[in-house]
């Protein structure tokens, strides 16, 4: 089974509008799609039915930020969650509602570098106002020609640590791992080979504080994982007796690494988090 249970569509930072999101994931055999747009859940019901017409398999989920410890942030994917659950839905609007602010002073700290009106710049290229991120102000250098490609623009300007980069508050882990179960879905630890400001007992730290919580799968096939990470993370699944999920993480084409439906195989042994969403 071609199971891809991670990826973006306009909706939070992704360039396809979820139907469009839908028909490539189905045209590259995805059999089983996710959509998981950050903190959002409005493209899900788009999704769904140009899935339903094409006879593709869908979940619906959710990447949601999470600050963790000292001022990390990681993302937890939500699969299999009722769109339509209140908690989840409460709890995804106040992650959201920093977010313009929040432009404001990357714009105001881009402003300081001589990079002028990059939050008119950046609003162009975000469909969804409320969901104004790193990717569209990346988008946006890019298009006006100060930085060749999005990969450039985060490490000179929007990574940690660089001029354009504004610290936030997202949700705690409990709350993000709560609202998922709430909404009747799987919490999952997204690409965790990104925590590199994590050290190796932060790391283990957050898989203990995530199965705490309820959570219940990692990502071991990611679009940002090498084979080494693969075998990595498939090693902590074993000794944790997480489920595994795989997903591309596909945001645009061109600029996302691995593309719909494009990822490497989840080693045999593991059982994938699909089983337990009755596939
Ligand atoms: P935000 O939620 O606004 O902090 O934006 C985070 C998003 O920026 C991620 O979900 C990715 O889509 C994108 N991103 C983060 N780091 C990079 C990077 N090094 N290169 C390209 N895109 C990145
Ligand atoms: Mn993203
Ligand atoms: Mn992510
Ligand atoms: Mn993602």
């Amino acid at each position: 089974m071609n199971a891809d249970l991670h990826s973006h569509s306009s909706i939070s930072d992704g360039c396809l509008e979820p139907a469009a999101l839908v028909r490539r994931a189905h045209a590259h055999g995805v059999d089983l799609l996710a959509l998981t747009d950050h903190d959002e859940l409005d493209g899900l019901a788009e999704a769904a039915r140009e899935a339903e017409s094409l006879g593709m398999n869908f979940i619906p989920g959710v990447e949601i930020s999470v600050s963790f410890l000292d001022d990390t942030t990681i993302h937890i994917v939500g699969l299999g969650i009722d769109p339509a659950n209140a908690e989840l839905a409460q709890g995804l609007a106040r992650v959201r509602s920093g977010r313009e602010e929040r432009a404001q002073h990357m714009a105001a700290a881009l402003e300081k570098c001589g990079i002028h009106d990059t939050l008119q710049g950046a609003r162009r290229f975000a469909r969804n106002p409320a969901m104004i991120g790193r990717a569209h102000f990346a988008r946006y250098l890019v298009a006006s020609g100060v930085m060749p490609d999005v990969n450039t623009v985060f490490e000179h300007y929007l990574a940690r640590g660089k001029p354009g980069f504004v610290s936030h508050q997202w949700a705690s882990l409990e709350d993000a791992v709560g609202w998922i179960r709430a909404a009747g879905g799987v919490a999952v630890v997204a690409h965790p080979s990104r925590y590199h400001r994590l050290s190796t007992a932060g790391l283990e730290r957050l898989f203990d504080d995530f199965a705490a919580a309820g959570g219940e799968a990692v990502e071991v096939v990611a679009g940002a994982h090498t084979p080494e990470e693969m075998k990595r993370f498939a090693t902590v699944a074993r000794r944790r007796g997480l489920l595994a999920s795989r997903g591309s993480d596909f945001h645009c084409e061109g600029e996302s690494p691995v593309d719909l439906g494009r990822c490497h195989e989840l080693p045999p042994d593991l059982t994938p988090v699909w089983t337990r969403l009755g596939y």
